[in-house]
């Protein structure tokens, strides 16, 4: 059969059943996510979800497809006024009604999207939590129903969570008001305990949950502690390396952040980000930063909402975040194309300070309320909006920092005793309406998630495997084998493994499942199709598993699958659709090499790849750090393969032969003599008598080969 053949007869077996269809016509979108399909059909049918997917995962997509085939209303209950107004401008583009009922909204124009709600012409309605409370609210709603409620950013309602929203809390009774009423909880970051715990809270009846995307086998991951500030300095400046893409630093201050992208800049165009940027001043940063003019942001954890840059390679925080959800989201900002990408933290003993700090500032003891309060009413009985604007606070708070003073006056505004217009009212200081064991509360959980946080760092066990577990994804349990610094340790010793090509079969297969598959997935779910991996993403590619080649590469590690695939790509072999969602394909060149009409030469990812430049315990000044020109580099390529021979047959590894850097000063002086191999660094008498008369006669071949054109 001919690779054309086996193109055109897929083509045919696309599907396009019409959930397919309206994803396609609807949103636009080729194919389902790993996990949406499942989703969908869940919320079609009528249960109740929870469903929890990273930011960015694809959750909205999961009922806004199925509100689009229904004549009944779905009303999306969202915290952010911002990103409900990109939602319905998303929606609207695409000519799907939908509207928003929030407090910024115009009088008249409220009325519009109310009737329109009760006309039923509506498919989505996005309402913010303070609605809730709104008698002509609830009235509309008992009196035209609609098909579900969406709560999105669900963890809001849980005490448990680290974003609790009071005005979340006012859903539960809504919705039991509606009863019996469909409800799908969406949420980014939710463990178990908190599923729960939504669940209960919104009175939703025994929900399916569905947790999707945590699990990146294409990431990385690592943390390593360091003795001193100096010691993660060093190793941060060893270890940084944008490649072909973006790092993104994350340092806990902004004074911090500046040092250290000064320091970064250095070597590579390097940005500062922080929250204070204006909104103007911060596009143009994420356009530099996108366009490759800068390759590394140093941020404050401001870095994020909505950047979605597909190529970052590296994402490294040199301050901690305050729990592992955070962390997670920050590191997963790596490797969004699919590629191999990696999350490292360097952190020293004293990194702790920073989120105790947040966590105690955010969760303020009952003397400091008391003190904020008195501070604001000698101040003129007005909040100005900020502590650091209060004139002269009372003696007992005057040193606390910014955020506790903020923190202290959040409380007081969610206990009534600021005012909706900043007024604030006249009470005993002594008996402040504030539930402080709630605070209390809080602040234990908090740093609850914060040992949680530093139980992965400890590295006592696979990080992917903690990560999944945590967040409950299913097949947690499963460690990653090479995909973090706890199943592989990094090595310590340099020597070369040999450079070897893969063979073959093994490339003619890795194609033939590339057109089978032609431009339907992304790199890592072709090597899970490849490796045979049982996931439900892989058993969700259409045909993926029917495939001859499903797991035709049994026994390799999905990673290096990938990186074998990337190095196809690299060849010609393969090419990728443009980002953010990546699918690969077949070239004119690989269908060749899968015929066998082509050869192909691909060095083989399960080895170590050439590298000669500064690797870490090069004692030699100058050697590690010399660029090989390209005879030199070829010269070197040939001593590995002499090397391989040589240490098989000895049995040995490959560096007791002759190490990388030896290999090096070879390859560049071509030594043709004895003598002259004698002077080579790192020749002693030992290795003359081993391999001496080999050697000449090896390097003699090779410069033979090479003068003949
Ligand atoms: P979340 O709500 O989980 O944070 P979104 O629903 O906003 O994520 O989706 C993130 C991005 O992914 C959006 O740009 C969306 O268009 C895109 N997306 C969602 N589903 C698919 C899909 N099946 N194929 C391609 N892109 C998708
Ligand atoms: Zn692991």
């Amino acid at each position: 059969m001919t690779a054309v053949g086996i193109i055109g007869a897929m083509a045919v077996a696309v599907p396009t059943d019409p959930l397919h269809a309206a994803l396609r016509d609807r949103f636009g979108h080729g194919d389902f996510r790993e996990g949406q399909r499942e989703v969908v059909d869940a919320v079609l049918a009528g249960d109740d979800v929870i469903l929890v997917m990273p930011t960015g995962g694809g959750k909205s997509l999961c009922y806004q497809l199925p509100a689009v085939l229904e004549q009944q209303t779905t009303v999306v209950i969202s915290p952010l006024i911002a990103l409900m107004k990109d939602q319905i401008d998303a929606l609207t583009a695409r000519g799907i009604a939908a509207g928003a009922l929030h407090s910024n909204l115009p009088q008249s124009a409220q009325r519009v999207v109310e009737s329109a709600y009760r006309s039923g012409v509506l498919r989505l309605l996005y309402v913010a939590p303070e609605r809730l409370v709104r008698p002509d609210f609830k009235t509309m709603l008992a009196e035209t129903p609609p098909r579900r409620l969406v709560v999105d950013e669900a963890h809001c309602i849980s005490e448990w969570g680290h974003d609790f929203r009071r005005d979340y809390l006012r859903i539960g009774d809504v919705a039991s008001a509606l009863a019996p009423l469909q409800i799908v909880a969406c949420t980014a970051t939710a463990t178990v305990e908190v599923r729960e715990d939504i669940a209960g809270r919104l009175g939703q009846r025994r929900p399916r949950s569905f947790v999707h995307g945590f699990a990146r086998p294409n990431l990385r991951l690592a943390a390593e502690r360091l003795r001193s500030e100096a010691d993660k300095l060093s190793r941060l400046d060893e270890v940084i390396d944008p490649g072909d893409g973006h790092v993104i630093v994350y340092a806990g201050t902004r004074a911090r952040a500046a040092t250290l992208a000064a320091r970064i800049a250095i070597r590579y165009p390097t940005m500062l980000y922080h929250a204070d940027l204006g909104a103007e001043e911060r596009s143009r940063a994420q356009e530099r930063f996108r366009s490759g003019e800068v390759r590394i942001a140093v941020t404050t954890s401001a870095f994020g909402m909505g950047v979605d840059i597909p190529s970052v390679r590296q994402v490294i925080h040199a301050a901690l975040p305050a729990s592992l959800e955070e962390y997670y989201q920050q590191a997963g900002r790596a490797g969004r194309d699919g590629l191999p990408a990696t999350c490292l933290v360097l952190y020293t003993a004293a990194d702790r300070r920073l989120p105790e700090f947040f966590i105690e500032s955010s969760s303020p003891e009952p003397p400091t309320i008391t003190g904020v309060y008195r501070s604001l009413r000698s101040g003129g009985g007005i909040d100005p909006g900020a502590w650091s604007m209060v004139g002269a606070p009372d003696a007992a708070v005057a040193a606390i920092s910014d955020a506790a003073g903020d923190a202290a006056r959040a409380v007081l505004r969610d206990a009534g005793v600021i005012d909706p217009s900043g007024r604030v009212v006249d009470c005993d200081p002594r008996r402040l309406p504030v539930d402080h064991g709630r605070i209390a509360t809080h602040r234990r959980l908090a740093f609850r998630r914060l040992d949680t946080f530093f139980a992965y760092l400890a590295g006592r066990e696979c990080r992917h495997r903690f990560i999944t577990r945590h967040f409950g994804e299913e097949g947690a349990g499963q460690v990653c084998g090479s995909g973090c610094d706890v199943c592989a340790p990094r090595r310590r010793d340099p020597s070369g493994d040999p450079v070897e090509a893969v063979d073959d079969t093994t490339v003619r297969r890795a194609l033939s499942a590339v057109a089978r598959l032609n431009g339907r997935v992304g790199l890592v779910r072709l090597a899970g199709v490849l490796v045979g991996s049982r996931s439900r993403s892989v058993a969700a590619v259409p045909g993926g598993t029917d495939i001859p080649t499903y797991g035709a590469m049994q026994g390799w590690r999905e990673a290096d699958v990938v990186e074998l695939l990337r190095r196809l790509t690299d060849a010609g072999a393969l090419q990728l659709s443009p980002p953010p969602y990546p699918t690969v394909s077949i070239t004119q060149l690989g269908v060749e090499a899968m015929r066998g009409v082509q050869a192909l030469r691909v060095a083989d990812p399960r080895r170590r790849s050439l590298s000669v430049r500064g690797h870490p315990h090069d004692t030699r000044a100058g050697a590690g750090t010399r660029d090989l020109s390209d005879d030199e580099a070829r010269r070197f390529a040939h001593l590995r393969a002499w090397r391989t021979r040589r240490a098989r047959e000895r049995d040995v590894p490959a560096y007791v032969v002759l190490p990388d850097r030896t290999l090096v000063e070879l390859a560049a002086a071509v030594p043709a003599t004895l003598d002259a191999l004698a002077t080579v660094p790192g020749i002693g008498p030992a290795k003359l008598a081993l391999y001496g008369s080999d050697l000449l006669e090896t390097l003699s071949t090779m410069s033979a080969a090479e003068t003949v054109p």
